[in-house]
């Protein structure tokens, strides 16, 4: 019998493929979601399947999250308030889940003895300077006035507290630092720029380019990095580190809306909006952000198996049948 796995944040966009590539391997799979962002719809194809048991509530209910726990092997702990948008919008939110939610995982996985992986998040990194980003590099965060530092220091108390359980009770944590994921799923509605820049350029909408554009990303494929939190889940050395997760292949912002375009076969233009009008005045944005995979693909010979195109075409794809779907 293959370990029991619960999965936080299993409606979400990465919980979901991640759920679904799981049971697709023989695991018996719990996940816990409170719909706040995460949705019915991305685990709807999953429901039917013995092995799968969704539970709606959110991990700060203790009483739920310990028996759930306690019934299973080990824990993969993806809820959190994401997306830079809702973040903007609902700091106080973002702050309480993210640094009580996995404080809660982290001292109910304590008391069983469960192996907790915890999804973090490039943001740790700020607005680091040195590209690409290592594991170990200093951190460069801005002040307390701007809500996305309290983003990226909430993931980093995450970060801090599962490892300071490892050390200080032996529990077994795993830190996994994801960079921007992309995929079928993934909501725009919270800021993510490649579902929206796919539905603009599908409903022939401008293209919504934030700043001058020339600031870059490197987009994996949510296929890439659930198959790498998969192997990261299995692999004992893997224990006590802290991994970056994502792709290193580069985009300007601009280029990207340019490809959007292009591979949609869209008659779009692309339209220029000033941050201080796309976000709130005073919004830092990070002008590049790329990782370094070396410590990943040493340890468990990760390969992407997507390019951009390749996982740009899947999104366009989606986005087209679930607006045939919904008509809009
Ligand atoms: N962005 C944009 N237009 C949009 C949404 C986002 O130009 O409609 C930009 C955003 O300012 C950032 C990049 O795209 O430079 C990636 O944004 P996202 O929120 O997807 O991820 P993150 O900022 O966390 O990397």
């Amino acid at each position: 019998m293959k370990e029991k796995i619960l999965v936080t944040g299993g409606a979400g966009f990465i919980g979901s493929h991640l759920c679904e590539r799981l049971l697709n391997q023989g695991y018996p799979v719990v996940a816990i979601d409170d719909l706040s962002t995460g949705k019915l719809k991305n685990i709807e194809h999953l429901i039917t399947q013995p092995d799968f048991l969704f539970v709606r509530e959110t991990i700060t209910n203790t009483q739920v999250l310990d028996r759930l726990t306690s019934e299973s092997d080990l824990v993969i702990h993806l809820a959190a308030a994401v997306g830079v948008k809702l973040i903007i919008e609902n700091p106080v939110h973002t702050i309480r889940t993210n640094i009580i939610g996995t404080e809660t995982v982290l001292s109910t996985a304590n008391r069983y003895g469960r192996k907790v992986l915890i999804a973090s998040t490039s943001e740790v990194y700020g607005k680091g300077i040195s590209v690409p980003f290592h594991e170990n590099d200093d951190r460069l965060i801005g002040p307390t006035t701007h809500n996305r530092w309290a983003y990226a220091t909430s993931k980093a108390v995450d970060e801090f507290l599962g490892l300071a359980y490892h050390r200080q009770f032996g529990l077994p944590v795993v830190i996994m630092r994801f960079f921007n994921t992309i995929g079928p799923r993934q909501t725009g509605r919270y800021g993510m720029v490649v579902p929206r820049f796919t539905r603009q350029a599908l409903q022939g909408e401008p293209v919504t380019v934030y700043g001058d554009g020339k600031q870059s990303r490197c987009f994996a494929d949510v296929s890439d990095v659930v198959g790498a939190v998969i192997k990261l889940t299995h692999h004992p050395d893997a224990v006590g580190d802290v991994f970056n997760i994502g792709s290193t292949e580069e985009v300007s912002v601009f280029e990207l809306a340019k490809r959007v375009i292009t591979l949609s076969n869209s008659q779009s233009e692309i339209e220029f909006i000033p941050y201080d009008q796309a976000y709130a005045p005073g919004f830092e944005d990070m002008r590049r952000r790329q990782p370094s995979i070396e410590k990943l693909t040493q340890l468990i010979g990760y390969q992407p198996q997507y390019s951009l195109d390749d996982s740009l075409n899947r999104v366009i794809n989606y986005e087209r049948e679930r607006m045939s779907e919904s008509g809009s």
